[in-house]
């Protein structure tokens, strides 16, 4: 036997098995990798789908969320408006009763012969009048400070009109008070005198807001003040500076005394003006409604 390379056409032979062996087993792996390829391509497919519809899903997720958290914030700006407009409330409030408690309770009290004020009352502030809003110089009238201000206006108000309007008597402390009561018991013994002017305008003297008011032309009285143009002059115009007639014509508690007015603030004073009411017609708890806003 020839060694099997030394025949040619066996070594062809040979060679194109091994060829034919190489191709197919080529072809096998061809085939084997085109399947898988395919495999991968399905899969990829489907891994695609589901990534889509994750992303579907999520993106779907998320606009819900947004709207939600959209909402959210509407409603806590919401919450927000009405927990600001509630800290206004609270702070007008605030300053309301801060007001309140800085105000002397006292100065819109109705008082009576059943009801006054403590013989200790001092009001917290005095101040004089000016010599040229008084009558006489002879004494130093004083006034509740916050008060002065609008008597000044007010007589300087009725003097641009030719009026002529003093003070003539203005705080009086409890023990002058209680001199005065004497010279009209003396004069018109007990019984007349507790019901005379020197009761009425005891308390209100006494808390500084009330003015005994005159003009010329009655020889330094009070009495007839009611006939003099003055007093006409402020029954029209007195409310505008928050000044009421404490004991006006034809009132059922009290003798009428021209000349006494008692500041109330302009609220109120306007107020009884145009309902034509009395101060001691109404009753003390619409009184104290207007206390906050008596110096205003
Ligand atoms: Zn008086």
């Amino acid at each position: 036997m020839k060694p099997i390379i030394q025949e040619p056409k066996m070594l062809v032979r040979i060679m194109a098995g091994a060829i034919i062996l190489l191709l197919a087993g080529n072809i096998g792996s061809y085939l084997v990798l085109s399947a898988r390829i395919s495999a991968l391509a399905g899969s990829m497919a489907s891994t695609t789908d589901k990534l889509q519809l994750a992303i579907d899903q999520t993106h779907q997720s998320l606009s819900s969320t947004l709207t939600a958290q959209e909402q959210n914030v509407g409603a806590l700006q919401q919450q927000l408006g009405g927990f600001q407009s509630k800290v206004g409330d609270l702070s007008g409030t605030l300053n309301t009763l801060q007001k309140l408690s800085q105000t002397d309770p006292e100065l819109l009290k109705k008082y009576s012969k059943v009801y006054f004020l403590n013989d200790n009352y001092v009001p917290s502030h005095l101040l004089e009048i000016p010599p040229a809003y008084e009558y006489s110089d002879a004494k130093q009238l004083l006034i509740y400070s916050n008060v002065l201000l609008h008597l000044e206006a007010m007589i300087e108000a009725a003097s641009s009109t030719g009026i002529k309007l003093y003070a003539f008597s203005a705080y009086r402390s409890f023990a002058e008070q209680k001199a005065l009561k004497g010279d009209y018991t003396v004069v018109y013994g007990a019984g007349t005198a507790n019901s005379f002017s020197a009761d009425q305008g005891y308390s209100e003297h006494q808390l500084g807001t009330a003015v005994d008011m005159i003009t010329t032309g009655l020889g330094g009285a009070l009495d007839g003040f009611d006939r003099t143009p003055a007093y006409q002059w402020m029954l029209n115009n007195a409310y505008k500076y928050g000044f009421i007639l404490s004991y006006p014509k034809n009132n059922g508690y009290y003798v009428f005394e021209p000349w006494h007015w008692r500041f109330v603030g302009l609220k109120l004073a306007a107020d009884l003006h145009t309902q034509g009411k009395n101060f001691y017609d109404l009753d003390q708890r619409t009184i104290d409604t207007y206390l906050v806003n008596i110096f205003d």
